[in-house]
């Protein structure tokens, strides 16, 4: 974040207060939405000021009440004029405003053989303030009636860790009972 025109305090503390941030324009708030700055109380003041020294407009919103942000963290909406680095490392960087979300390359999971089930997983996350990444598993087969379907399971990248490691163990210990064949 060191390369934003502004400098936010920080501190440790919760934020009470989210500032929506928007670029400089003739009349306020015609400019483009360009991040959420969080502070605490004891620092809503300088953040404003940061702000606004910077030429920004700061508007002062109210917290969603699920949301926990430490104060001075800043969230770059990728719409706007800051948004240089907003795309995470992982993310492929194509359209990304127009898809709505953050992907990474889809990996397709190969084995170089034909399976009933089409599998592929893929990182998203969405273009939201708050939206934290999500591991995407989209399985494609066709029905009986040979119908095309498909599912998508949107796990936490938690549930994605534990997930790996349990399947790595389980088909590991399939393959030592077929000798390591398959
Ligand atoms: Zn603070
Ligand atoms: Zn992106």
């Amino acid at each position: 974040m060191s390369n934003l025109p502004f400098v936010l305090p920080e501190c440790s503390n919760p934020a009470t207060v989210r500032l929506e941030v928007y670029s400089p324009a003739d009349e306020p708030l015609n400019g483009s939405l360009d991040a959420s700055a969080y502070a605490c109380d004891a620092h809503t003041i300088d953040a404003v000021t940061a702000i606004q020294e910077a030429g920004f407009t700061a508007r002062r919103v109210p917290m969603a009440p699920d949301t926990t942000r430490t104060c001075g963290h800043v969230y770059l909406f990728p719409s706007g004029s800051l948004a240089g680095n907003a795309c995470p490392r992982w993310c492929d960087e194509t359209e990304c405003a127009r898809r709505g979300e953050h992907r990474s390359p889809v990996a397709d999971i190969d084995t170089n053989r034909p399976e009933p089930v089409i599998v592929n997983v893929v990182l998203v996350q969405a273009l939201d303030d708050d939206a934290s990444p999500q591991v995407a598993i989209t399985a494609a087969d066709t029905t009986s009636e040979g119908e095309p379907r498909s599912l998508t399971l949107l796990l936490s990248i938690s549930q994605g860790y534990v997930l790996s490691n349990r399947m790595r163990l389980m088909t590991e210990a399939v393959r030592r009972d077929n000798g390591g064949l398959r």
